[in-house]
Formats: structure tokens, sequence, C-alpha cells
């Protein structure tokens, strides 16, 4: 079969190659891919930016049909359409996996960076861990609410938005659009939508939101202090520190800055600001496999469409050199029957 590998020699660090797949072992399914979306986190792991993984197949937001399952699987069965998604397996056993937090498992597995992933024409899966794709849910629409729609969805959740409430979106690009439409049609919230680049910023009105800044010739905390009393909640995707900076001085006392996008520099953070507002900083870490679930179903009832863009294999290298560049609107899903 057809893999897309790690490989630093190539263009873009990955290349397509022939691979064999083992058998399948107690508690797995073959998956036949149909799509896999192209994150920036496969940007990363092919770059071996969080370690050497040559040779590796990646992908995390793979969508595919069940060809095979081992003898003990009961929770899949051929034909049943599911998803390959970052959390691969955990251990199920820890103080993490048994209170409904199994993303931050010491032992996690993840597709596409510590097992081979889904950017491939197969993948074997634990059965247990592949999360249904529900009818009515465009396979390829999935592919990115595997990954950036599910982590926006948690995240607005780690937030606690309520209906009326107004939540800051800091970065509009493949997440942030995302989390707009999360926070505006799942939630009932109110949106402001902060990004550096107007063009992102029209989408971002087109998909919901109620106010829109551009922080290179705003004061995006101040606009909002002024006008809606700072917002109940924040949620970063832009991998930028002035951005992180803005959310903690745009939001009310004891509001929740929910940290998703990951800048490698560190924060400022006042601590008297903390303490006198009662102001949280929060990491949120994609979602376990109940908030894919749920993020599935609002994609099927139409309330969260991805903006998604099918590409042949070939392509993947141009795929890789154009998310470097940052020249990518909306997800770009490789379509593996094209
Ligand atoms: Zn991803
Ligand atoms: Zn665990």
């Amino acid at each position: 079969m057809k893999a897309v590998t790690v490989n630093p020699a190539s263009r873009a660090n990955v290349e397509v190659t022939e691979k064999e797949l083992r058998p399948l072992e107690s508690g797995e399914a073959l998956v036949e891919i149909e799509y896999c979306g192209v994150c920036h986190t496969d940007v990363h792991v092919a770059a071996g930016d969080f370690g050497d993984v040559a040779g590796r197949t990646l992908g995390h937001e793979g969508i595919g049909i069940v060809t095979e399952i081992a003898d003990d699987v009961t929770s899949l069965s051929v034909g049943d359409r599911v998803s390959i998604a970052w959390l691969y397996k955990a251990c199920g056993r820890c103080e993490y996996c048994t209170t409904g937090r199994e993303t931050f498992c010491r032992s996690v597995q993840n597709a596409g960076f510590s097992v081979d992933g889904g950017m491939a024409e197969k993948c074997i899966v634990t059965a247990n861990y592949a999360v249904k794709v529900p009818d009515g849910l465009d396979p390829a629409q999935a592919s990115s609410i595997t990954c950036a729609g599910i982590t926006t969805y948690k995240a607005i959740k780690v937030a606690d938005a309520k209906p009326g409430e107004w939540i800051a979106i800091y970065g509009c690009g493949g997440l942030g659009n995302l989390a707009i439409q999360y926070a505006k049609h799942v939630f009932n919230a109110n949106v402001v939508a902060v990004d550096i680049n107007d063009d992102k910023l029209a989408l971002a009105k087109e998909s919901g939101a109620d106010m829109t800044i551009n922080p290179a010739t705003e004061d995006a905390a101040a606009i909002m202090q002024e006008q809606c009393g700072g917002a109940h909640a924040a949620v970063v995707t832009a991998v930028s520190k002035a951005a992180f900076n803005s959310a903690v001085d745009a939001v009310r006392a004891c509001g929740k800055v929910v940290a998703v996008g990951l800048p490698t520099e560190t924060m400022d953070l006042s601590i008297p600001r903390l303490v006198l507002d009662g102001i949280e900083v929060i990491g949120s870490l994609v979602g376990t496999r109940k908030d894919l679930e749920e993020a599935f179903q609002f994609g099927a009832e139409g309330k969260v469409v991805p903006v998604v863009k099918t590409r042949p294999l070939e392509d993947v290298q141009n795929i890789f050199e154009e998310m470097e560049q940052g020249k990518i609107q909306g997800r770009m899903v490789i379509d593996f029957k094209m």
C-alpha cells in the first residue's frame, strides 16, 4: 500500500512510499482510508520538532471504512466508517483515563507520531479507540473534525461558554474558523474573532462572528473591555505570544483563557491580574473519544461545516510546503480514491 512517511532527506520532509502492514492483533481493526487531512502538527512531526520519527506513517485526521476486524473485536463491524485521530490509544486504567481526561494519559499513543497513522491507503486501529462517523456527515469534512473540530469544540467546553456570553477566538485559521462555528452555532455564545489577516476575518464574519478585530491596527483587549465589558472567555489558537498576552487582558474578572496554539515562547502573566481578577489560564489538548462523537454529531446536523479542499496523494509534498509557508485557507485533505 502507499503511505506518506517521514523522510528528512526528502522535499518537505515527506515522501510517498510502499509499505506492508502486519497482520491484525487482538483488539485491532483494519481501515481502508478514504480521506486524511494535513495538519500543522504533521508538518512539525515531519520536521522532527518532537523527535526523530523517520519512516513513520503520518496522519491523525484519517477517515475510512473498516474492512477487517480481529476475532475478539465487538465495538466495530466491517463496513463501519471510523476516524483515526491523534488519540490513537491510551492505557484505559490510570487516573486520567478513568476520569474523562484520557488525552493526558501518560502512556498515550498518538497516530502519525508514536504509531503509524492514517495518511496511507490502509491503517491498523485499536478498535475501542476508533470513533464511528455518523451518517449524514461528509467524510472529507469529518477528517477535519477529527482534529481541528474536536480540538476547538473541547476548548470551548473547557472555556465553559454559556449562551449569550462573549467568547474571543484568537487566530481564525483552520482551527479558529471551527472554534467560531462551534461557539456560535452549538454553544450560542457571542463571538469576537481576532486575527491579523483581514481575509481570515472576512471568513470569520461569514462563519458567524459577531465582532471582528485586527490587532495589527487595533488594540483587541481594549476594544473588548470597552464594547462588551471584557470577554467571559478567550480561546487562543494563534501561534503567537502576543495573542496570549492580549487574551489575558481581554477577559473580564473570573474570565478563562484557554490555550490551544503552541508558540514555543513563554507568555507574560501578571500575578496581581490573576489573583485580583480571578483569571484562569488553562491548556486544552485535543479531546476524548466522547468529545469527538459529539463534535461529529454537530457536523452531521450541519451546525458546523469545515472548509475543506480535497487533493490527490501525489500533491502531498506541495501541501506540506504550502502549509509551512502559511498559504492555506481551510483544510487540505488527501483523497485516497482520487
Ligand atoms: Zn491535527
Ligand atoms: Zn491512561
